[in-house]
């Protein structure tokens, strides 16, 4: 189903919504330390990456070649060095400047709704979570498949979305991030034990809600038995080093392979009370004289 026209002031691309198939813009040469300055500082204009000198794509790419081989060899000995030795990470790093969703919120706590959108990256998720885990990757990417599936080409209406997950922090904190939907005080977070490797999102203004779920088989079946083995022991070096590696695999998988093959998204009434409007987006519909920030 369509998004309804007017849903939203702010109408972009649908290529701005990255939980769909679109896998060209992974830039796996882009060095993290501009990644994050730019997504922080700089919401980053799309074509941009056209930009760059292909000869300045081939110094990044041989300047990641070191870390690569790091990578490569500490996979392969992460499970089986006694002392734990840090696992690969490099991949997972490259694929943080991803971007999310767009996103519109209000221009402040009693105002109306901002003129512009931002980008939500898979690093603006890391530093609200504290780490980069598989829960993280595999949430955002469904997450950003079942929102653009409510919101089409526009930006997530971040002041009037309700959602629902299980009581894995690492979904719910992406969850929270994502729609602003939240549980204290408005009850527009439902976590229910209940619910699997899904998540369930409502637009209200449209009525339209969604289920998202990965399909069976997406989770390795021997990362889901290190990681109850991992729980029910202490410290063990050995077994703390294979989940990491076979979490960050995970990781990049969830965000290299197309969307579709690894989530389903299916129209569903929504189950639980979607709860009220944030104190601080009440007067987002207020035309302004001025325009807002
Ligand atoms: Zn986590």
């Amino acid at each position: 189903m369509a998004p309804k026209a007017g849903s939203s002031p702010l109408r972009l691309g649908r290529s701005d919504l990255r939980g769909d198939d679109e896998e060209d813009d992974v830039k796996p040469n882009r060095p993290i330390a501009r990644q994050i300055a730019l997504t922080a500082a700089h919401p980053r204009p799309r074509g941009e990456d056209g930009d760059d000198a292909p000869s300045l794509a081939r110094r990044r790419l041989l300047g990641l070649l070191p870390t690569l081989a790091v990578g490569c060899v500490a996979r392969r000995t992460g499970a089986d060095a006694a002392t734990g030795p840090r696992p690969a990470s490099m991949p997972l790093e490259a694929l943080l400047d991803r971007v999310v969703a767009r996103v519109s919120d209000t221009a402040g706590s009693l105002a109306a709704r901002s003129a512009h959108a931002r980008e939500v990256t898979l690093a603006d998720l890391v530093r609200f979570h504290g780490h980069p885990c598989d829960g993280l990757m595999i949430a955002a990417r469904g997450l950003a498949l079942g929102l653009a599936e409510l919101f089409g080409d526009g930006p997530v209406d971040r002041t009037d979305l309700a959602g629902a997950t299980n009581a894995s922090v690492c979904y719910g904190d992406v969850l929270g991030y994502l729609t602003g939907a939240r549980h204290r005080c408005y009850g527009s977070i439902t976590v229910d034990a209940k619910l699997g490797d899904e998540w369930l999102l409502l637009h209200r203004a449209t009525g339209d809600a969604v289920r998202v779920a990965h399909r069976p088989g997406v989770k390795p079946a021997r990362l889901v038995e290190q990681e109850a083995a991992l729980r029910a022991a202490t410290c063990p070096s050995e077994l703390i080093a294979e989940v990491g590696s076979l979490q960050r695999e995970l990781s990049e998988r969830v965000w290299i392979a197309p969307a579709r093959e690894l989530f389903t998204v299916e129209r569903i009434t929504f189950p639980y009370d979607p709860g009220k409007l944030r104190a601080d987006v009440v007067k987002r519909d207020c035309q302004t004289a001025v325009g807002a920030p």
